[in-house]
């Protein structure tokens, strides 16, 4: 797959149309990394995603993450400035289904050991728009 790679200023743009919050509102206390239930099978944790959309191109076709996150939406209720990033990364993987990146399949995910089990729970939710 051809990179996806989108600057961060039409990227935050876009994510405040879709979801009313400001990215560049977080100040890095990585909350929402602590409180994800997958940020360790992350290739960029929450906060660590939440940084990258804020100062640097971000390649949609090689971001783990999007897939990875189960929507739980715990870290939205931890933020302390409201940035949501579970938000964040609902937007990015819209953005990604939308432009024709294929999630992985779930006989993908189940051969895959670091798949964590709450993920293929939740698999339907990554794969439709
Ligand atoms: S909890 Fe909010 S402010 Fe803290 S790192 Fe995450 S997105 Fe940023
Ligand atoms: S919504 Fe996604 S990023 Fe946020 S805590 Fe849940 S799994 Fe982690």
């Amino acid at each position: 797959m051809a990179g996806l790679k989108l600057n961060p200023r039409e990227l935050r743009e876009y994510i405040k149309e879709y979801t009313g919050r400001e990215v560049s509102a977080c100040m890095q206390c990585g909350l929402c990394t602590a409180v994800c239930p997958v940020a360790s099978f992350m290739d960029l944790h929450p906060a660590a995603l939440v940084r990258a959309v804020q100062v640097r191109e971000v390649d949609l076709a090689k971001l783990k993450s999007i897939w990875v996150c189960v929507s739980c939406m715990t870290c939205v209720d931890k933020c302390p400035r409201d940035v949501a990033p579970g938000l964040v990364v609902e937007t990015l993987r819209q953005i990604a289904l939308k432009s024709g990146i294929e999630p992985r399949t779930y006989s993908q995910l189940l051969i895959d050991e670091t798949t964590p089990s709450i993920l293929l729970v939740t698999y339907s939710r990554k794969s439709t728009g």
